[in-house]
């Protein structure tokens, strides 16, 4: 459904320099298939997401969804950033509602009922017509996130939605994650800096190398659905995390022990 084909993205650096963010990146993602993206910071995810939403075009290669090629945002792509990035002078109904208006929709009952019923699902009932400022960080969050579902994505793009979060708060959004693509499947691209999150949400997790950013693996994740905190303990789940990290850190160590001997 998502495929990236030979994807590279370059950016001049203030120094006049180039930056290639992005090199010869290969993927395809299937329908309602949950693909988390892990890697150093610096390492071009956030680029990857972008040039997937239309909100940033490819150097070279391209990407298409169901076959068109993406040239610019779409509707059907829903995106979550990693704070929360509400309007501070509205309230969390309206904020729900602001895309339609920004597309000039009207809002009717059944919009306003969706919103409703959103904010229900994550257990946000009775704060629509409270202001962001009078909600927690993770309520917040909640809020972004159904705004992201306002108009039903196929196509759900996750920039460490859950990055500012405190420990307890991410592992209960993460439940929350998993039980809405229960209820309404969806094809998410998922970047997080833990790998334990990532294991847990996905069926594939691309670890990144940086400079240029490429795809070093991917790992199949093969636990069934529907997924617990209680699988943290089974060894396909360890197996996947101590791969991954192997992969992020095994190179580094070797260089230090390199240096070191
Ligand atoms: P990540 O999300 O993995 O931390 P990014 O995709 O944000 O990485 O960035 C990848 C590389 O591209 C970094 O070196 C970053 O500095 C550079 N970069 C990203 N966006 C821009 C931009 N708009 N202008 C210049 N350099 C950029
Ligand atoms: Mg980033």
């Amino acid at each position: 459904m998502i495929r990236i084909d030979n994807v590279s993205r370059l950016f001049h650096s203030r120094d006049g320099g180039i930056v290639h963010a992005l090199a010869e990146v290969d993927l395809e993602i299937r329908d309602h298939e949950f693909v988390s993206i892990v890697g150093p910071s610096g390492c071009g995810k956030s680029t990857l997401l972008r040039l997937v939403s239309g909100l940033l075009p490819p150097s070279s290669g391209s990407i298409a969804i169901d076959g068109r090629t993406v040239d610019g945002p779409r509707e059907e792509t829903g995106f979550v950033f990693q704070s929360p990035t509400l309007l501070p002078w509205a309230t969390i109904e309206e904020n729900l509602l602001f895309p339609l208006r920004m597309l000039r929709r009207p809002v009717t009952p059944a919009a306003q009922r969706t919103a409703r019923e959103l904010l229900a699902l994550v257990g946000l009932t009775g704060f629509e017509r409270r202001m962001p400022s009078e909600l927690s960080g993770g309520m917040q969050q909640r809020a972004a996130i159904c705004r992201a579902l306002m108009h039903d994505p196929g196509i759900l793009l996750m920039d460490e939605p859950f990055g500012a979060l405190d420990a307890l708060t991410r592992e209960e959004m993460s439940l929350e994650l998993l039980r809405l693509c229960a209820e309404r499947p969806k094809t998410i691209l998922f970047v997080t800096h833990s790998i334990a999150e990532a294991v847990l949400l996905s069926d594939r997790v691309v670890v990144m190398s940086p400079r240029p950013g490429r795809i070093q693996e991917i790992i199949d994740v093969p636990l069934e659905r529907p997924r617990s905190f209680a699988m943290e303990g089974h060894h396909e789940f360890q197996d996947c995390a101590q791969r991954i990290r192997a992969l992020i850190f095994g190179s580094r160590d070797r260089d230090e022990l390199a240096r070191a001997g």
